[in-house]
């Protein structure tokens, strides 16, 4: 796991949480669901135009949307094993995807559910990103990262999940990332990835590329859980049969 610095979280979280500005939205609603062409049943069409609309209640969401929309590219969403297709230029959603995470929220471990939306979101960045400098894009997609490589497959994966590039840009804040041997990297902070909408929506951020929740996790959570509830059973029972017996002995 990459541990995130203080800064890196501040910039996640405050760009999350900034005012949306909802100038021009309509248009980008119109012109959004012209360009993007959704194959597939009634119910899953239904599912990704709600999602959207999901997104655009967040400043990520509006960002990415509005961004995608001034393209002005045609692009298709289907169903199959979430990835971007660049040669289709095809974002593939699963529905029967493993959404369960392990992430720190208040220092606490937490199981979580990724909503169905930040994994269109995620997709959409790759498409974003594709749209904007394709060859850049691809190359990223080829290349593996210079410092989180035992995280992050490619550099476009790091991009699209933590929004840090290791391309040098003028206009953006910098990030210092330091991997588990204490080696250090410099990066530009891209506001909008899969961690700023984890982040609008109170959930634990994505330190790294594979990070499904495992069976065997699961099931260590459960027992945890049981045996969690089980002892706050007892005590509830123990403080009961106390206040009992104080009762019993005040008559
Ligand atoms: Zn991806």
């Amino acid at each position: 796991m990459v541990v995130f610095s203080t800064d890196y979280q501040r910039l996640v979280n405050s760009y999350a949480r900034e005012e949306i500005s909802r100038d021009g939205i309509e248009w980008t609603i119109a012109n959004f669901f012209k360009l993007m062409i959704v194959v597939g049943s009634e119910n899953f069409k239904g599912n990704v135009r709600n999602w959207v609309f999901k997104l655009l209640e967040t400043r990520p969401g509006v960002e990415l949307i509005h961004k995608i929309t001034l393209c002005r590219e045609w692009f298709f969403v289907r169903e199959g094993h979430c990835h971007f297709d660049y040669g289709e230029r095809s974002v593939f959603i699963d529905l029967r995807v493993n959404r369960e995470r392990f992430g720190f929220k208040n220092w606490e471990k937490i199981l979580f559910e990724v909503p169905f939306e930040i994994i269109l979101a995620h997709e959409l960045i790759h498409l974003l990103d594709a749209l904007l400098n394709l060859e850049k894009a691809l190359s990223d997609f080829q290349t593996s990262p210079d410092l989180l490589s035992r995280f992050f497959p490619n550099k476009e994966e790091l991009k699209a999940i933590t929004g840090l590039d290791s391309v040098y840009d003028p206009l953006l804040p910098l990030v210092e990332v330091k991997d588990e041997t204490g080696k250090k990297g410099i990066y530009s902070f891209t506001a909008v990835s899969e961690n700023s909408f984890l982040a609008a929506y109170g959930l634990p951020l994505r330190t790294k590329y594979d990070d499904a929740a495992t069976d065997e996790e699961k099931e260590t959570e459960r027992r945890l859980k049981q045996i969690h509830v089980g002892s706050l059973l007892t005590i509830i029972v123990e403080n009961c049969k106390h206040r009992r017996q104080k009762a019993v002995l005040a008559h």
